[in-house]
C-alpha cells in the first residue's frame, strides 16, 4: 500500500488537501515570514561551510544536494504524491532509471513509438551491456511482457499521440513481474498521474510544460518506493547528472502558472485539432480530445485535459515546409509545452515511424481565434 493517498479533486477545506491546480500555485514555497520574499532566490554553491563530522549538516556539496533543488523537488512531490528526484534533463532521468534498473541478463520492453532518444539510449547503451531490448508497437507491448524486468511506455506518446490504458497495462506488467515506467512528459502531473494509475515510476521532462518558457532543460523521476528514490539519488550523486540551481529556480518560478498555461494551451490544441480534422486537405489528425480519436475514451478516463499537442499529415515534405514557413504565429522549433506555439516536420530528425509531411504542433497561449485563423491561412497558402 502506498504511503501517499490519492487526492483527486478533494475540496480545499481545512484538514483536506486542495485540488492540484490550487496546490501548484504555492507548491514548495516556504511558509510566509514577515519581510521575507515569497520565493527565496537560488542558492549558488559548490561546497557549503561544513565543520566536523559528516552528517551534522544537510548541505555539504551541491552534487549531494542543494536547497534550491530541495524546494523544487518538494513542490513536485506535492503534485505527484511521491518522492521526486530531479536531474539535469529528461534524458538524464531516463538514463538514471534504465542504468540502475537493468544489467546483464535482464530484459526491457519498450514502446516502439516512444521518444526516439530513449530508444537510442536503450540500443546503444543497454544492448551492449547484455540487456535484451524488446521494441513493440503500441498495440503489441502487452504481448512482450513475459520475462521482462521493466516496461517503458509513453501516453500520450511522442510523436504519434497513441494513448495507453495505463491501469490495464500496469496490471498486466505487474502480473508478469515487471516494473512499470511511464514517461508522462506530454501530459505532466496536472493532466495525468501515472503513479495513481499503477505505474511504479513516472518520468517527466521539465524542459516542456513544467518550465514552459523554452529557456532551460530539466527532468525528474517520481516514485512511491523510497528505496527506488534512494537508488536514483545515489546514481545522481555518483554520475554527476545534476541540475544547475539557477535552472531549477527558474523552473520553480514558472510552476505556479502551470495550470493556467495548460488550460489555454489545451483549449488551443483542441480548437486547432477540430479545425484540422474538418479540412479535406489534412489527414491523420490525432489529438486525444477529439471525440473520434482512437485514444479519446481512455484519455477521458485517465487524464484531466488532453494536452497541448496535435499532430497531422500534410501529405508531403514540401507542403509541410511551406505551411511552417507561412504560419506567422507558429515558431518552427522542436520540443513542446511552451507559451509560444511551435511546430516541426518531425521526420527531419529521422527515427520516427511517421510520414514525410507529418507535423507535430504544440499549442501555446496565444488568443485562440488568432491562432486558428493563422493556421487556416497558412494551410490555404501551402
Ligand atoms: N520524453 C519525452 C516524451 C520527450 O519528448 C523528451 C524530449 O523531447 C524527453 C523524454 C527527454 O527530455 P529532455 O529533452 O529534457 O532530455
Amino acid at each position: 500500500m502506498s504511503p501517499y493517498g490519492q487526492h483527486r479533486r478533494a475540496p480545499g477545506r481545512a484538514g483536506r488537501l486542495p485540488h492540484y491546480d490550487t496546490r501548484v500555485v504555492r507548491a514548495g514555497l516556504p511558509r510566509p515570514e514577515q519581510g521575507e520574499p515569497f520565493m527565496p532566490g537560488p542558492v549558488f554553491a559548490g561546497p557549503f561551510h561544513h565543520r566536523g563530522e559528516v552528517g551534522t549538516t544537510e548541505f555539504t556539496y551541491t552534487r549531494y544536494g542543494n536547497p534550491t533543488w530541495s524546494r523544487y523537488e518538494t513542490a513536485l512531490s506535492e503534485l505527484e504524491d511521491g518522492e521526486v528526484v530531479l536531474f539535469a534533463s529528461g534524458m538524464a532521468a531516463a538514463a538514471a532509471l534504465l542504468l540502475t534498473s537493468l544489467g546483464p541478463g535482464s530484459a526491457v520492453a519498450i514502446d516502439r513509438d516512444c521518444y526516439l532518444n530513449v530508444r537510442r539510449l536503450a540500443r546503444t547503451h543497454l544492448e551492449p551491456r547484455g540487456v535484451e531490448v524488446r521494441l513493440a508497437p503500441h498495440d503489441g507491448l502487452a504481448d512482450v511482457l513475459e520475462g521482462a524486468d521493466l516496461v517503458w511506455l509513453e501516453s500520450p506518446s511522442n510523436p504519434k499521440l497513441e494513448v495507453y490504458d495505463l491501469a490495464a497495462l500496469a496490471d498486466a506488467a505487474h502480473a508478469a513481474g515487471a516494473t512499470v515506467v511511464v514517461d508522462n512528459t506530454t501530459a505532466g502531473p496536472l493532466q495525468q498521474r501515472p503513479l495513481d494509475l499503477g505505474a511504479d515510476v513516472a518520468l517527466t521532462s521539465a524542459t516542456k510544460h513544467l518550465s514552459g518558457h523554452a529557456d532551460l532543460m530539466l527532468g525528474y523521476l517520481a516514485t512511491r518506493d523510497p528505496e527506488q528514490a534512494q537508488r536514483l539519488r545515489d546514481w545522481r550523486r555518483d554520475a554527476g547528472a545534476i541540475p544547475a540551481p539557477f535552472e531549477v529556480w527558474l523552473a520553480h518560478r514558472s510552476l505556479p502558472t502551470l495550470a493556467l498555461r495548460l488550460e489555454r494551451g489545451s483549449a488551443n490544441a483542441l480548437a486547432l485539432a477540430e479545425l484540422l480534422a474538418a479540412r479535406d486537405d489534412v489527414t491523420g489528425v490525432r489529438h486525444p480530445g477529439l471525440p473520434d480519436d482512437p485514444g479519446h475514451e481512455v484519455a477521458r478516463r485517465q487524464m484531466e485535459g488532453f494536452g497541448t499537442i496535435v499532430v497531422f499529415d500534410l501529405g508531403s515534405r514540401e507542403r509541410a515546409e511551406r505551411f511552417l514557413a507561412g504560419a506567422e504565429l507558429i515558431t518552427e522549433a522542436t520540443s513542446f509545452g511552451g507559451v509560444q506555439t511551435t511546430a516541426e516536420r518531425r521526420l527531419r530528425w529521422g527515427g520516427d515511424d511517421v510520414p514525410e509531411g507529418f507535423i507535430r504542433l504544440s499549442a501555446g497561449c496565444e488568443d485562440s481565434a488568432d491562432l486558428t485563423e493563422d493556421v487556416a491561412r497558412a494551410l490555404d497558402q501551402a
